[in-house]
């Protein structure tokens, strides 16, 4: 016979729950706590009560409720106090940031990258030291209760090493492991494939954010895609699942930096738009040299436009293939895919029509990223919150320690 969960497994599971309510949510009364968390009035009022007293919440009167009668109490989370450290390393840049419980970014540091080799040493130096800037700012009385790391390329879920990045020129790099170490936290840092960071942080708190399945696709230089079905991220057996960039679309076509040819990626990503665009140039890539093409194609340039339309027909070709297998309420275009998605949508909705079958694409809706260029990093911040949320107390008295 097996056991069922203690009254300690229940009592860490709600405290865990109610904390998400709150990180997620925001300010919530107790009222609304009770009817959301479906638990009696005196089981939440212990709840509150315990998360208060570990400093991870706060309860205040409502400022004015209209209402005749006792106001019921309103649950904040303590932002100030309470953060975590998000990292987020592209082929373009590299951000830190510290955010509090609620996913309020308290403070943020951004820096240019070569294009370069991944040099570990240096790039764990710039990250951790803009770190130790953060908190020399911060009160005595805050506690960082973790830390993650959003990286283009493939993590090993288990250590947080780099197995491949093409983009970042990065194979088998020990990446979370060294950043922990520099931060000197006693923290481990969790790392995670930042296209599948920025479809949880689109799940969590941006565009899908009462959306239980979507696809989140990422363009930097490459194309890197994030699958949440029925509300968790799909991330396979040892979570390398869902590099949608690297699905065949074209099997003769460009080579693509994994080695195959026709990718996703090699097809839509930046190097395939500039060159089709005739602007393919040492030096002039990234954000900047994307969004020159989009602008030159609303001007009536007719290489850019014949550039965004060849793009566009492959993009809609790899969503077709997403949609028909994944069925997802909402495909949301994110990073650089965004402007290249919002100057071809009309070639992406004919190559849906063409080729996703009809109870698939009846009720999808396309959608732009809600966070923008924050999308990755806050979703780095919520991958290091999930330590919190699962055990706030444990967390919580061991930051303390
Ligand atoms: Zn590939």
């Amino acid at each position: 016979m097996r056991a069922g969960p203690s009254q300690e497994d229940i009592r860490r599971h709600n405290l865990g729950a109610l904390l998400r309510h709150v990180h997620l949510g925001g300010p919530i009364s107790r009222a609304e706590l009770t009817s959301k968390m479906g638990l009696n009035r005196s089981t939440i009022m212990a709840l509150t009560s315990d998360l208060t007293a570990a400093g991870l919440v706060r309860e205040e009167l409502p400022r004015e409720t209209g209402r005749a009668g006792r106001p019921s109490l309103v649950v904040r989370p303590e932002s100030a106090r309470v953060y975590v450290f998000a990292f987020d390393v592209g082929p373009d840049r590299i951000a830190v940031a510290r955010v509090g419980l609620g996913g309020v970014i308290l403070d943020r540091r951004e820096s240019v990258r070569d294009r370069g080799k991944f040099e570990l040493d240096e790039l764990t130096g710039v990250l951790s030291g803009f770190a130790r800037q953060m908190r020399r700012k911060t009160r005595a009385d805050t506690v960082c209760v973790g830390a993650a790391a959003a990286v283009s390329g493939g993590v090993r879920k288990a250590d947080g090493v780099v197995r491949f990045g093409p983009n970042l020129m990065a194979e088998e790099v020990p990446f979370g492991e060294e950043l922990g170490r520099r931060l000197g936290l006693g923290l481990p840092v969790s790392v995670g494939n930042d296209a599948n960071l920025g479809a949880l942080a689109e799940h969590s708190r941006g565009v899908g954010a009462a959306v239980r399945d979507l696809i989140y696709l990422h363009g930097d230089v490459g194309i890197g895609g994030g699958i949440i079905a029925g509300g968790h991220l799909l991330g396979g057996h040892d979570g390398y699942g869902g590099e949608v960039g690297h699905m065949v679309v074209n099997p003769g076509g460009r080579a693509c930096g994994c080695g195959s040819n026709g990718c996703l990626e090699a097809e839509v990503g930046e190097r395939a738009l500039l060159e089709s665009a005739g602007r393919f140039r040492a030096g002039q890539h990234g954000r900047d040299a994307v969004r020159a093409v989009v602008e030159a194609a609303d001007r009536g340039d007719i290489v850019a436009q014949e550039a965004l339309i060849r793009v566009g027909d492959w993009l809609g070709l790899g969503v077709a293939n997403l949609v028909n297998v994944f069925n997802p309420e909402m495909v949301i275009f994110g990073g650089m895919l965004r402007e290249i998605y919002l100057g071809s949508a009309a070639h992406v909705r004919t190559r849906l029509a063409l080729h996703a079958m009809a109870p698939q694409r009846e009720r999808l809706r396309l959608r732009t990223s809600a966070l923008g260029d924050a999308a990755t990093l806050v979703g780095a911040a919520e991958l290091a919150f999930a330590h919190v949320l699962a055990d706030p107390l444990e967390v919580l008295a061991r930051a303390n320690a």
